[in-house]
């Protein structure tokens, strides 16, 4: 049985992975709109991911007795500048989750509650690969040129 303590971090970490679902979705279709399509597919793929983690979360607590409270998700923004500026706005959400997985973890060891500790360590690792990922197409973003910016566009259409 999990505590009611890290009960509520996990349900808090469903709600901003789902929270970070409709981020990425509502990026996807705010590049979709200028026309970015790769761009805007990567993101739409993100958004699926994202998903995934809620599910992989409320699936673990539940197997653990927990009980989920799926809660409001709030609106996401809708409006940013350039391609650039949505991935590094992407990039500073997944530090933020990072640093929310990592109090999760630093509360289960606390408790001494291991199966949490180690079910979340999987997901620091993950928050590792999160910010590389977007970190790169972010640096990509950075060093190219208008050229770059629609070669980059059609390698990330290419993501399954
Ligand atoms: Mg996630």
């Amino acid at each position: 049985m999990i505590s009611s303590k890290l009960q509520q971090g996990i349900n808090d970490q469903i709600t901003a992975e789902l929270w970070s679902s409709q981020l990425y979705l509502q990026m996807s279709y705010y590049l979709k709109h200028q026309g970015w399509d790769g761009y805007s597919h990567w993101l739409r793929c993100h958004a699926e991911e994202e998903r995934k983690h809620a599910t992989m979360m409320a699936d673990y607590m539940t197997d653990r007795g927990g009980m989920v409270k799926l809660q409001m998700i709030d609106v996401a923004p809708t409006g940013w500048g350039s391609v650039l500026e949505v991935y590094e706005h992407a990039l500073s959400h997944e530090k933020m989750v990072s640093k929310m997985i990592n109090t999760i973890v630093l509360h289960a060891i606390e408790e001494q509650d291991f199966a949490t500790e180690n079910f979340f360590r999987k997901f620091v690792d993950e928050q590792v690969e999160e910010e590389a990922l977007f970190g790169g197409i972010v640096d990509k973003l950075r060093k190219a040129g208008d050229s770059g910016v629609f070669f980059l566009d059609a390698e990330l259409a290419t993501r399954k």
